[in-house]
């Protein structure tokens, strides 16, 4: 993006795109214990996360991109868990919040789950008991990061496919579409 002036700004549709995408997170709070209320103070004025574009809170799957789990995952949840990460337009991502999440935390017993990536994939895990709100802003800040990185890979996978087509159609003679 490049500014000139005070009043204009010169940019490409894709720098827009990816400006609006990791600006604007609509988070789906799978709080279950304490962490959740960590997660109910990052979302308040002190903490403010609306600063981070982050504050759209939503509690159907169906309108949300980023599954926020806060709290100690029993076994018996697992399956509610999965459900709602399926629930889940593409594209979404999944912040793991605290040390119960993560792994469990000091939960070593057989019916809590030793992490939720045994059944969702995980983007950013923030750690901790209880993890603090600057710790989770921080994780909100990589998981835009990382958004950006992989808008711009799919944008090279994507350029690097159509250049291939390219030359096996010049290689063959069939006509490009
Ligand atoms: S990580 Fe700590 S604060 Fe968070 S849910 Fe587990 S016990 Fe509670």
């Amino acid at each position: 993006m490049s500014m000139t002036g005070e009043s204009w700004v010169t940019t490409t549709f894709d720098t827009l795109e990816d400006w609006a995408a990791r600006n604007s997170f609509w988070p789906f709070p799978f709080g279950t214990a304490c962490c959740a209320i960590e997660f109910m103070s990052t979302v308040s004025s002190h903490y403010d996360v609306s600063r981070f574009g982050a504050e759209v809170v939503r509690f159907s799957p169906r309108q949300s991109d980023v599954l926020l789990v806060a709290g100690t995952i029993n076994d018996k949840m697992g399956p509610v868990l999965k459900k709602i990460y399926d629930q889940m337009a593409e594209p979404k991502w999944v912040i793991s919040m605290g040390a119960c999440a993560c792994s469990g935390g000091f939960y070593r017993a057989y019916h809590v789950m030793q992490g939720i990536d045994e059944i969702i994939p995980v983007d950013v895990y923030v750690p901790g008991c209880p993890p603090t709100p600057e710790g989770l802003i921080y994780g909100i800040l990589q998981l835009k990061e990382k958004v950006a990185r992989d808008r711009e890979h799919q944008r090279r996978m994507n350029r690097e496919s159509k250049d291939q087509e390219k030359t096996q159609s010049v290689n063959t003679g069939a006509p490009t579409v």
